[in-house]
């Protein structure tokens, strides 16, 4: 087939075992293109990783917005190496900034329980677990406008606020309604605390309320937070799109992948979805120092985050084959990497998938 659609994509390894999945990730998107029909024009950036901040002093270039100039997608890997730098320097060096200079207000995690993965909840089986979980990335709870006053003494007083705007929640709980209506169960869940947190949760409650009526063919639920944790460990067959505030967002979303088994098959990302500025796609584990440079993690989040990134811009089928091919690799125990009693190095697994695709 000849390749008629381009892609631009920055593609930024960053740290640790970033720099050993990326390159499977790309791997298996070419091998996709070749396939499908599209070509990925790539950009490789090696800013955003703590070898770059040793030896400029920053984690990224002054010029780094111009540099990655309009991609349609960015393909990033990990970021942090403790050992040299400090996290909270690499991670507000890099993707925290990118996060608001491109305004992904979408936080997207699909947790979704694979074969050869066992859960760690009891009698759960492929298939049972399938769910994305949408998180509100920008406001919320992780605002910083607060203050301490009386320090250091008996009547000492901690305040920190939680900012919702009807702008930025509407907005991403818009993006979960159209995302539930695409599913074939077009059922969304609402993270809530309107019980104990009486201000800012029930007017969340009552923006779902009221957009619930642009979407009659979703049907709604909310829990409060503390019942829907113990939730997704006792019925995680029962949701289908989860949608939260910024901080329970942040639970839910390592909870959600936790319960399908290993942190090394999680994708995740982080989406402007007016397209106004690129989305990011990137695994959910970190840089894992204990494991870099071994050649033995797990491409698989990596590259699932490539077939997310590839739905992003548009090419579905491609996305699909992706995962179908992901699922058979993993039901095979020896293309497993050693976090799932495989045998399998990073690129063994890479290669499977390539080749698992056609
Ligand atoms: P972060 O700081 O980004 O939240 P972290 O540094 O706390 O993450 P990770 O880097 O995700 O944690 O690693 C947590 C554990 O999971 C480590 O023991 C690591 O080796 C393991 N791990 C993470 N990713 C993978 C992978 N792709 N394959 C195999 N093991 C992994
Ligand atoms: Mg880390």
């Amino acid at each position: 087939m000849t390749a008629n659609r381009r892609y631009t994509v920055a593609v930024i390894p960053g740290d640790g075992i970033g720099k050993e999945v990326v390159p499977e990730g790309i791997r298996v998107l070419e091998r996709a293109g070749q396939l499908h029909g599209f070509t990925l024009d790539q950009q490789w950036h090696d800013f955003a990783s703590c070898d770059y901040y040793l030896q400029h002093g920053v984690m990224m270039p002054p010029d780094w917005k111009a540099r990655i100039g309009a991609p349609d997608a960015i393909f990033f890997g990990a970021v942090g190496w403790p050992e040299t730098v400090p996290d909270h320097v690499s991670l507000w060096g890099s993707l925290i900034q990118w996060r608001r200079e491109y305004d992904q207000y979408v936080n997207l995690r699909p947790a979704r329980l694979m074969p050869g993965v066992p859960s760690p909840l009891a009698g759960r089986g492929p298939g049972s677990i399938d769910m994305w979980i949408v998180r509100e990335n920008t406001e919320g709870e992780y605002s910083s406008i607060g203050g301490r006053m009386f320090a250091g003494t008996e009547r000492e007083i901690v305040i920190q606020e939680t900012v919702m705007t009807r702008h930025g929640v509407d907005r991403v709980l818009r993006y979960a309604f159209d995302l539930a209506r695409s599913r074939e169960a077009k059922h969304l869940t609402s993270a809530t605390k309107s019980n104990g947190i009486s201000i800012t949760m029930p007017f969340w409650d009552e923006r779902v309320e009221t957009m619930a009526g642009d979407y009659p063919d979703v049907r709604v639920d909310k829990y409060h937070i503390d019942i829907l944790t113990a939730q997704f460990v006792m019925n995680p067959d029962r949701f289908d799109v989860v949608v939260a505030s910024n901080l329970f967002g942040d639970i839910l979303s390592d909870l959600g992948p936790a319960c399908t088994g290993t942190i090394g098959v999680a994708p995740s990302a982080n989406i402007n979805p007016e397209r106004t500025s690129p989305s990011l796609f990137e695994p959910v584990h970190g840089s894992a120092p204990d494991i870099a440079g071994r050649g033995i993690a797990n491409p698989v989040g990596q590259i699932w985050s490539g077939a997310m990134m590839l739905d992003h811009v548009g090419e579905h089928e491609a996305a699909a084959s992706i995962l179908r091919a992901i699922e058979t690799v993993l039901a095979e125990p020896r293309l497993r990497t050693p976090d799932l009693k495989g045998t399998a190095s990073t690129v063994d697994c890479g290669k499977a998938i390539a080749q698992a695709l056609g």
